[in-house]
């Protein structure tokens, strides 16, 4: 999957407004603490294939199903402390990110 679209327009939309965000516009969370928007971009786009909702809550269960469930940072009875702080990035914009990816997949459409 192409994923370069998906990356400019969730940079935009949601990395743009994030406090995480360094003044080179790159992202100050490296290494173990990389943000879920980096380290599972595929796997966010997946899911928003996935659904066709108007409810955003739909999103966000598959969100947990298919990408907090490989997250590190989720322990095994499904909580996540990161989540419960609003320290994930990915959880705390996933609304935007959602719009992000359906606004290329509309774009892709009148394309055609
Ligand atoms: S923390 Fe996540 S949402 Fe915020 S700038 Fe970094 S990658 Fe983007
Ligand atoms: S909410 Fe927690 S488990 Fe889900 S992606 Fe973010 S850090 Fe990982």
């Amino acid at each position: 999957m192409n994923l370069e679209k998906y990356r400019q327009a969730i940079h935009n939309k949601v990395c743009l407004h994030c406090i995480t965000l360094g003044e080179n516009g790159r992202c100050t969370l490296t290494g173990v603490d990389r943000c879920g928007v980096e380290l599972y971009l595929e796997e966010i786009v997946r899911v928003v294939h996935s659904i066709n909702s108007p409810r955003l809550e739909d999103y966000v269960e598959a969100l947990r199903k298919h990408v907090c469930s490989k997250c590190q940072n989720q322990n095994p009875n499904g909580t996540c402390s990161l989540r419960n702080q609003a320290e994930c990035g990915l959880d705390r914009y996933f609304a935007l990110a959602v719009e992000a990816i359906e606004e290329v997949d509309q774009k892709k459409k009148k394309k055609f």
